[in-house]
């Protein structure tokens, strides 16, 4: 069978994906709208099954003239993902999926299940261009951004397997999302911000989570922090600072060259104080590379210079990478970072390792593809 024409506002052009539902502002949803000869008020009605439903099946649109529907949900629903393979961790609880993108790049999502809610890390671009030297995904280069279609497509995805009981057990909802997968979410910045705003309205306008369990991940592109903080939406900011002092952190995090761990840390303070959003340091414990007992003392030395109350810790072990000279450090290592960082009043919790043995959101499985 072959497919019908998109409308041109719709249709694919050079290196990007066919433009989705979700893609368009509400003005461009009446617009295509009326070039398929339908009233403006449809959009609500797409937008509720879409969002609320879950769905993209023209068969379950009953509130859709028939005639219309399936013409309405393949010029509006394109495909934009297809299903690879799943690799299943934790008996069945977690679900690390590699999707196929229509130029065939290929990237993964990771959805954890907890007692009754669901967690779900996205992919913002397949590849990634911060090169920090122990991830996997660095290590790929970047291939494009993501469209704010195909990273709203991996939450409702993942939303509806939730939902559907797909990960055994009783079905739960999804309550979490964090840009944690493939890519840097800050340097996709637009797409990135539709999908937020996506994820945090109410039917029939997104998904309707809490912006509070919206997790936006960064190597610390400041003025990406910067204007997240002026959008209005308190979604909580990580950081992946790796190292408390720019000698390290510049081998570490590759974009130290440009934003130097002081204006990392600062513009993450700004971000506390636009939002109330208790800020997440992400740190990799690496071992003897950035373990050491002198870069607890400083990182809590920088956190407390800051203010009280802003801002927590996440260690997470490396999870090695394949050929990596790098592996985790010492759990009695660990366990002294933690005790010097909570001796000098900074909260910390060691980060859910979740799927490891399924190389959970490193980029592996995308790179054994390749
Ligand atoms: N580019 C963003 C988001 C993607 S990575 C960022 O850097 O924050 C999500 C988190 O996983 C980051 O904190 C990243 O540093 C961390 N990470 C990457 N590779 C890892 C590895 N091999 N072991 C442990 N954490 C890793």
């Amino acid at each position: 069978m072959t497919q019908p024409d998109l409308l041109p506002m719709l249709a694919p052009r050079r290196g990007k994906p066919p433009k989705h539902f979700v893609d368009l502002d509400a003005a461009e949803r009446v617009d295509a709208l009326k070039q398929l000869g339908q009233p403006g008020f449809r959009a609500k009605q797409l937008g509720q099954h879409y969002y609320a439903h879950l769905t993209v099946d023209p068969e379950d649109m009953t509130d859709l003239p028939a005639a219309a529907r399936a013409g309405l949900a393949t010029q509006l629903f394109p495909p934009l993902l297809t299903k690879v393979t799943t690799l299943a961790a934790d008996g069945g609880e977690t679900v690390k999926t590699l999707w196929n993108l229509i130029d065939q790049a290929k990237v993964e999502s990771v959805l954890m299940k907890y007692p009754e809610r669901a967690t779900l890390c996205v992919t913002s671009q397949a590849g990634c261009g911060m090169a920090c030297p122990f991830c996997a995904t660095g290590q790929m280069g970047l291939t494009r951004n993501l469209s704010a279609g195909e990273i709203i497509e991996q939450v409702r995805l993942a939303a509806k397997a939730a939902r559907d009981g797909e990960l055994g057990g009783d079905p739960v909802r999804l309550s979490n999302v964090v840009f944690m997968g493939m890519g840097e979410p800050l340097a996709n910045y637009a797409a990135v911000i539709t999908a937020v705003r996506a994820l945090t309205s109410p039917a029939p306008e997104g998904f309707g989570l809490s912006a509070r369990h919206v997790t936006v991940s960064t190597v610390g592109l400041v003025t990406g922090i910067d204007r997240l903080a002026g959008e209005g939406i308190p979604v909580t900011l990580a950081l992946s600072l790796h190292a408390p002092d720019d000698e390290l952190r510049d081998e570490l995090v590759p974009i130290n060259a440009r934003w130097k761990v002081d204006e990392a840390l600062d513009a993450a303070r700004r971000y506390f104080d636009a939002t109330g959003r208790r800020v997440s340091i992400e740190y990799a414990l690496i071992r003897d590379i950035n373990d050491h007992a002198h870069r607890a003392e400083l990182l809590a030395k920088k956190l407390n210079a800051r203010g009280d109350g802003w801002v927590h810790v996440n260690p997470i072990p490396l999870n090695p990478t394949p050929g990596s000279k790098w592996t985790a450090s010492d759990p009695k290592v660990e366990q002294e970072f933690v005790r010097i960082l909570r001796m000098h009043g900074i909260p910390t919790t060691i980060r859910d390792t979740r799927g490891s043995d399924i190389d959970g959101a490193c980029g592996q499985l995308a790179i054994k593809e390749r």
